[in-house]
């Protein structure tokens, strides 16, 4: 590999993303004049073991994909930052060597460690300024399956077609699998024999930050990380169930202004001028005429403390900051930092954290979780949907028609305009539709 260009092009290529759940294309990530890359391995949501499982069977793995990145990206050294109860269950120590310029960085078990500012912060002591991208600390940051993906890409030629992750909660037993990307959550389920019970729901992601889903209709894509089957009486579920308007109602009626949930929010603590009671005090109309007024809640990075670990009045500051987002991205605005900005982590930083296991109480997950098994081995499809656009970014552009035939790896999206990438099949088959939005493949009985 000569130069960071075709590094970078090896990454496109393969449709590597941010497989941690942000979806940002990988190769845009890299770029000259980082010191440190650290790989995330904080895996901060409860419930989930996905990137635990790949740290326990496949670290060799996982090591050669962070020199090859280190060596093209000049980079001197890598972090895999872990949280203290996994790197004791893994048997690793802080500062351990696993290989030339390859550390281990014990991380606290506190949420939301995986945080990429907090985690930014914390393994390397030096702080994001607001608005601005890691690179400008010198810092690339990677997920654990991310860097496997790398390797796979530069070892054996292999574009991601597959995905790992954990099904937990309320089930019998928890699983981290390995699945076609594009594989229906309902065949995945049903290959495992794992029924929905009635008045329970099921997360894409984890308990604070996933996303309820459909699982008759849903779809594996590369961000899945997890699925979880929760009550839908918990207090995770309780706040995702009620929709936007019930939040801003509560939250212009009920609240009281302590300002609680400004003291405990994560990114106020590491000096950054996001105050969610001010965002709560802002009435929704008065956000639509002035959205300069909320400009701060693009700092917001959406764990949910203000809202089950700060509020005791059953409100969501993070619903009203992500309607201020929204209201935001209308508009093309964005919290842009002055020149002069040096914010510094306040005081009370330290004392702010909240403990994983304080979290899981706070969403009321503590009882449903299970230590799961693995399966490396991939599980099987009949059909698989790839959804395009799978990335952040523009949308790939279909590349195969209904009728053709296509092999496993195969592309059949192109890279739109811009930021972008490929999409490939994850199935031999059939395709049987194709439009700008999905293509779906069919396996042929012989
Ligand atoms: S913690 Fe709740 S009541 Fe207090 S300021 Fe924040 S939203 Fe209002
Ligand atoms: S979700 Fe709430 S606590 Fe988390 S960063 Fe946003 S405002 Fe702060």
């Amino acid at each position: 590999m000569s130069t960071l260009d075709d590094f970078k092009q090896v990454l496109k290529n393969a449709g590597i993303l941010g497989a941690g759940g942000a979806g940002f294309p990988s190769f845009a990530k890299l770029a000259e004049g980082a010191d440190i890359l650290l790989i995330n391995g904080a895996e901060c949501e409860p419930l989930l073991y996905t990137d635990y499982m790949l740290m326990r069977d496949y670290l060799p793995l996982i090591v050669e994909g962070a020199q090859f990145v280190l060596k093209a990206a000049n980079i001197d050294r890598c972090y895999i930052c872990i949280k203290d109860h996994n790197c004791h269950l893994l048997g690793l120590v802080d500062e351990q060597e696993l290989a030339q310029d390859v550390r281990i960085r014990h991380l606290p078990d506190a949420y939301p460690m995986g945080d990429e500012v907090s985690l930014i912060c914390e393994a390397t002591g030096r702080l994001v300024q607001p608005g601005h991208l890691p690179i400008t600390q010198h810092v690339i940051v990677f997920n654990i399956e991310t860097v496997l993906n790398i390797r796979n890409a530069l070892v054996n030629g292999a574009p991601v077609t597959e995905k790992y992750l954990t099904i937990n909660g309320d089930v019998d037993h928890a699983y981290v699998v390995k699945v076609p990307v594009g594989m229906r959550v309902s065949e995945l389920f049903d290959s495992l024999g794992i029924r929905v019970p009635e008045n329970d729901v099921v997360l894409d992601g984890g308990p604070s930050m996933g996303q309820m889903i459909n699982p008759t209709t849903a779809v594996i894509t590369k961000t899945t990380k997890s699925l979880l089957i929760l009550p839908e009486s918990i207090p995770a579920i309780v706040v995702k169930k009620r929709g936007p308007k019930d939040h801003l109602a509560i939250a212009s009626s009920v609240c009281c202004q302590c300002s609680r949930c400004t003291d405990l929010c994560p990114r106020h603590a590491l000096g950054y001028p996001l105050e969610p009671h001010k965002h709560v005090r802002v009435e929704a109309g008065v956000a639509e005429a002035d959205p300069s007024m909320i400009l701060s809640a693009t700092l917001c990075c959406g764990c949910g403390i203000c809202e089950l670990g700060a509020c005791c009045q059953y409100i969501s500051p993070r619903a009203v900051i992500q309607h201020h987002k929204a209201i935001l991205a209308k508009n093309r605005m964005r919290y842009v930092a002055p020149d002069d900005m040096n914010c510094m982590v306040r005081e009370e930083h330290p004392y702010t954290a909240v403990s994983t296991a304080r979290w899981k109480d706070y969403l009321g997950v503590t009882k449903y979780d299970k230590e799961a098994v693995f399966y490396p081995e991939l599980k099987t499809a009949r059909r698989v949907e790839i959804p395009l656009p799978l990335h952040i970014g523009a949308p790939s552009v279909p590349a195969v028609k209904e009728g053709d035939m296509v092999s496993k790896g195969q592309i059949i999206g192109n890279p739109g305009e811009g930021l972008s990438l490929p999409a490939h099949a994850s199935l031999s088959g059939k395709v049987i539709f194709a439009d700008n939005q999905k293509i779906i493949i069919e396996e042929v009985k012989e």
